[in-house]
């Protein structure tokens, strides 16, 4: 997409950006949505980059960046898992993460995080991961952790910003509003911590059945939707001096 189009499109849909400042004092989880081989390794599978991504890398080293704090801090982290049964195919998309393979694994600058306390894992077979944390008893593990954990602000990053981490904030926003997360009061979605794939027009209309998806673009209406859901997009994370 020429990029013309796309600083038309930004300016009919400003996105104004707030910087969060981590503080002890309010009880942050973080939750990382997705960052699996099989969306972020080049060449990992059907959804992952097929060449080196920007983004995608920026989103990854943020994301790292993040969690090493959190864990050094011993801060509550949420890390969703996109894993798929080889049998239950998730249209409208190609096979991707299925389990026990490379594909449903936490990258390898995130395979750390198996090992600590502070971390709870969470496979998930569908996109929303509020949806995908119910239990077979009726006990959501998302929900739980919130609660456990008296968890006051959520910061989100992952991937895509417009697919799981979108449907996740907005899930989230929902089940909050209904009274159902207490005390959990805001959602923070990081715009360099996010990010999602591309697949341009001139490349999709090739493709049968391929629906375009141009990166910057989709990205930008993710965080823009997040917004108009309620949540507060920010572009910088830092540690306030109390921490
Ligand atoms: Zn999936």
């Amino acid at each position: 997409m020429i990029s013309n189009t796309i600083d038309m499109l930004k300016n009919e849909l400003p996105l104004e950006q707030e910087a969060l400042i981590l503080s002890g004092d309010v009880k942050t989880g973080l939750v990382l949505v997705d960052l699996v081989n099989g969306f972020c390794t080049v060449g990992a599978g059907n959804l992952a980059p097929t060449q080196p991504d920007k983004q995608i890398s920026e989103m990854v080293d943020e994301s790292v960046r993040l969690a090493r704090l959190f864990c050094d801090k011993k801060w509550p982290v949420f890390a969703f898992l996109d894993s798929h049964h080889p049998d239950i195919p998730e249209p409208p998309y190609p096979p991707h993460c299925i389990i026990g393979t490379d594909e449903s694994k936490l990258v390898p600058e995130l395979e750390w995080l198996e090992n600590e306390s502070n971390v709870t894992l969470r496979r998930k077979d569908c996109i929303d991961g509020v949806l995908g944390s119910i239990e077979k008893d009726g006990s959501n593990v998302f929900m739980d952790w919130v609660k456990t954990n008296q968890i006051k602000n959520i910061l989100v990053v992952g991937i895509c910003t417009d697919i799981c981490v979108l449907d996740f904030v907005s899930s989230t926003l929902s089940v909050r509003n209904r009274g159902f997360l207490a005390p959990l009061e805001d959602v923070f979605v990081y715009s360099c911590g996010c990010a999602t794939y591309d697949l341009p027009h001139h490349v999709a209309r090739s493709i049968k059945g391929a629906l375009a998806h141009p990166q910057e673009l989709m990205h930008h209406i993710g965080l823009y939707m997040a917004k108009g859901r309620g949540a507060k997009v920010v572009s910088e994370v830092s540690v306030g001096a109390s921490c």
